[in-house]
């Protein structure tokens, strides 16, 4: 999608710490971390949330949260664990279009969220 911030991202466009591409998945560092470990996994498909998965995108649904999983191993929250967030919307407070994953670790989080 041409206006996307993350398509953009994918394509090149603008500039991003990656950690991780493949065919089908981006993983790079969130511009504001809130956390010691703070990257994005995205779909390079533009799904605009996690409301818009349609039941075509159950498998790709699958290997996302397995990436999340071991991309998160990877930045070190083996041990201490991390969290995985999918904000939707506008009351989930997504401000950018395009399905991705939090994971944020590497330091004790607080729940509930404000
Ligand atoms: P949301 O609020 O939609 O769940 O999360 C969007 C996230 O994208 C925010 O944490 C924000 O800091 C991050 N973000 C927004 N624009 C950019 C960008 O251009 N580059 C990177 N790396 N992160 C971005
Ligand atoms: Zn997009």
């Amino acid at each position: 999608m041409s206006d996307c911030i993350f398509c953009k991202i994918v394509a090149g466009e603008i500039p991003s710490k990656k950690i991780y591409e493949d065919d089908e998945f981006l993983a790079f560092h969130d511009i504001t971390p809130q956390a010691p470990v703070h990257f994005l996994l995205i779909p390079k498909k533009h799904i605009r949330n996690i409301m818009e998965l349609e039941p075509g995108d159950i498998d790709l649904a699958g290997r996302l949260l397995n990436k999340a999983q071991e991309l998160a191993k990877e930045q070190g929250c083996t041990e201490k664990g991390a969290r995985f967030v999918i904000n939707c919307k506008s009351h989930g407070g997504q401000t950018v279009e395009h399905l991705h994953i939090h994971i944020l670790g590497g330091r004790f989080l607080s729940w509930p969220p404000g």
